[in-house]
């Protein structure tokens, strides 16, 4: 028989078992669906804040707004019908004095227990009411002969409607003493003076009479820093291990001989590489040529390449992308360069053609939008390994595409592929005998702190240098009113032959706001646009730019418009036929038009800091001076007004990711992780930097010299989700 209440037995408390009964109770299924199964898991469901049910103070030191524990004998206790019927109990302690308790809601077993004459532990916060003070709806329990004070403060679990605080208690009491937890780490490999997690835990479920509770709340208490350390610990051995697999797999070794394509690419780029550019374009080469330490099959593999190019927006990261692909190609192997949207691919491939194709290599260009004869084309080319360098959106990870030999495979801004993207590629590669290098681009960069633990199972290239010449990009604010002033100033860069984007938010617009989108979402693409508010927005700007600007060419772009439209429209932006180009964030990634020298983004409070990073990253591309505008409706709120003034105080991307993480957190730079994901749930990367070290270098040892306590601690931790922070 199914049980949805607390039986009798349990709620007197005296069941200490893990409830294991064959249909499943409403309490267990509301701990199945906190994630509550494993006794381990429950062992670590620790409390959100502790009651102090240690002491009994004397009703004469209670005042105003303390939360305490009296005990007294109950002098009166009478249902009160004048204005609304409540339950007023009147109790006395042993010094005398009274204490009026207040129920609003009460069923006759209140007043059972609550009898004159009953003794009753009663706790609660009081308030100074009109009869004096008064606590209402305090907890109370019997007092019958000698009841002992808890020795420990009580715990109070994060919880939900159907799963009693009482019952949780229990739970999590009984996991304690089932739960195995045995110590895995090698005492060496502790960071100094950290407690056992047998300690920590009892601790921080049962913390003594007279714990800190500042220490407790704020985290910085030993039993947390060991629980945070555990986790840190877990998470880096996952990702080490994740390396050693991959350090397992064979790709081809390839050889940069002088002379070859990237020489020739180097010789006839029209500029020559920043020092930054040149460094990761070294380690990139280094990754592609080195030959397996081990392997039987000798020199002629190398353990595939786990690369992230970072590097801020403009920093050059497609030359170095291009370099690594003719190396690729003068090995004889094919290059994939996978871009999120179709206008990014496209521009990829303009530039890449312009580089490659002089040099003798064909390149292919796949995209959803490309169909019948013209695909079948490209994927014979594709088929064939005639094609050397592939270039497109997700639609060259479908199931019909075959590479011939493909050796290097890059993906641009990596962080806004989702998971089933990104698994996809990895199950499109193994098919091979031999794995691809993989370089994964992204001008997101990632704090230094998140980079380690949630991509310590990659390699990093950082491009921390701007090409020269450039100047950097005066942000200014303007509140919506000032649109006028904006307008004046357009008109002025126009005149002077320059360029201006001008960037409206489009909510529900995704980064693949292209056509696949609309074709699998045709009960909006129907829809008629006014019925749209935020395309209606973009389409209004648009026409009183036009309005406004007479005899200047302004476009119009944005995600729901045809792949081929789009392509068109951006066409006739980047050679100068439109001075103005009104859009939605689908320019966001990517887009390089070095002749633009003004960009207006309206309403700029409702964009998160990395995203205004990276529209201000369309212009100052050239040597003219840039403006970037952020047009914000008034009033802005505090934050608001903080996150702003950030923008216009510094163009280091890496210090806007670093603001942009301490406002929003660390979701925005995981990209295809963030989803369910284990996310750390007790370390928090801004204060616990140390512990982060501490666990990288205990993981390092972990993973080579105890590598069944290095499976036992991903196992207690991650369980089942160890694969997917792999994805
Ligand atoms: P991102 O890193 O944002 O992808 P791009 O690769 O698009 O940047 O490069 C931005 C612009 O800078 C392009 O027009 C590119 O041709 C140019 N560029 C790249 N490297 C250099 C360099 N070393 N010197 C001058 N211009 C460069
Ligand atoms: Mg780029």
């Amino acid at each position: 028989m199914p049980r949805t209440a607390l039986t009798p037995t349990e709620a007197r408390g005296s069941v200490a078992a893990a409830p294991v009964v064959k249909a499943k109770s409403a309490p267990l299924r509301a701990m199945e669906k906190l994630g509550l199964r494993r006794d381990i898991d429950i062992a670590l469901h620790v409390p959100l804040r502790y009651e102090d049910e240690t002491r009994l103070i004397a009703i004469a030191e209670l005042h105003d707004g303390v939360t305490a524990q009296v005990e007294g004998v109950v002098q009166r206790c009478e249902i009160q019908l004048r204005n609304r019927r409540q339950l007023l109990v009147t109790l006395a302690d042993d010094a005398g004095d009274t204490l009026l308790l207040r129920f609003l809601h009460f069923y006759p077993s209140h007043q059972k227990t609550l009898a004159e004459g009953r003794r009753v532990r009663v706790r609660g916060e009081a308030r100074g009411g009109f009869f004096g003070l008064e606590m209402v709806h305090p907890s109370f329990k019997a007092i019958d002969g000698d009841v002992p004070l808890a020795t420990s403060l009580t715990p109070v679990y994060p919880t939900s409607a159907s799963l009693p605080q009482a019952y949780l208690r229990r739970a999590v009491a009984s996991a304690l003493n089932r739960v195995d937890l045995s110590e895995n780490v090698p005492a060496e490999l502790l960071p100094p003076g950290i407690t056992t997690l047998r300690d920590a835990l009892r601790w921080l479920h049962h913390p003594p009479a007279d714990a800190a509770l500042a220490a407790l709340e704020d985290r910085s208490h030993p039993a947390w820093q060991r629980l945070k350390f555990e986790e840190l610990l877990a998470q880096q051995l996952s990702q080490l291990q994740a390396k050693c697999e991959r350090a397992q797999q064979c790709a081809p070794r390839f050889r940069v001989t002088a002379g070859g394509l990237q020489d020739k690419l180097l010789t006839a780029l029209p500029f020559s590489l920043t020092g930054a550019q040149r460094r990761v374009a070294e380690e990139i080469a280094a990754d592609l040529q080195r030959a397996r330490p081990d392997s039987g099959r000798g020199a002629q593999t190398s353990v595939p390449m786990h690369r992230l190019l970072q590097g801020d927006v403009g920093s050059g990261k497609t030359v170095v992308a291009a370099l690594a692909a003719a190396i690729a190609i003068h090995n004889g192997w094919q290059c994939a360069l996978m871009a999120p949207t179709e206008i990014l691919a496209d521009q990829h491939f303009r530039k890449l053609v312009d580089w490659l194709e002089p040099l003798g290599i064909t390149t292919a260009w796949l995209t959803g939008s490309r169909k019948g004869r013209g695909r079948r084309e490209m994927l014979e080319r594709v088929a064939s390994g005639e094609a050397g360098l592939v270039v497109g959106t997700h639609a060259v990870i479908q199931d019909d595409v075959q590479f011939a030999k493909l050796g290097l495979a890059i993906v641009d801004e990596q962080h806004r592929f989702g998971v089933a993207q990104r698994l996809a590629l990895r199950s499109k590669l193994e098919r091979h005998a031999l794995e691809p290098h993989l370089l994964m681009m992204s001008a997101t960069p990632i704090p230094r702190t998140l980079a380690m633990t949630m991509y310590a199972d990659l390699d990093i290239s950082t491009i921390d240098e701007l090409p020269p010449g450039r100047t950097p990009i005066v942000t200014k604010l303007f509140a919506d009113g000032k649109r006028e002033a904006v307008v004046a100033r357009i008109r002025d860069e126009v005149a002077h032959g320059k360029q201006v984007y001008w960037v409206c938010p489009l909510i529900e617009e995704s980064a693949e706001g292209d056509a696949t989108l609309i074709k699998n979402d045709t009960r909006s693409s129907k829809r008629p646009f006014g019925e749209r508010p935020d395309l209606q927005n973009v389409i209004d700007t648009h026409q009183k730019l036009t309005e406004a600007l007479p005899g200047v060419g302004v476009g119009l772009l944005h995600g729901r418009m045809k792949a081929a439209d789009k392509a068109a429209m951006m066409a006739r932006f980047t050679v100068g036929e439109l001075s103005v180009l009104v859009a939605t964030t689908v320019i966001e990634v990517g887009v390089d038009v070095p002749n633009a020298s003004l960009m207006v983004i309206e309403h700029a409070e409702r964009f998160g800091l990395s995203q205004l990073h990276q529209l201000r990253g369309r212009v100052g591309r050239g040597s003219v001076a840039s403006v970037c505008v952020l047009l914000y409706a008034a009033p802005l709120s505090d934050t608001g007004k903080a996150r702003l003034k950030a923008m216009a105080e510094t163009t280091d991307g890496f210090e806007i990711a670093r603001r942009d993480l301490a406002i929003r957190g660390p979701g925005e730079f995981l990209g295809a992780r963030q989803s369910g994901a284990a996310l750390l749930r007790f370390a928090d990367l801004n204060d616990d930097l140390h512990l982060l070290h501490a666990a990288r270098a205990a993981a390092e040892v972990m993973l080579k010299a105890h590598p069944d306590a290095a499976e036992r601690q991903v196992l207690r931790w991650l369980g089942s989700k160890a694969d997917y922070l792999k994805a």
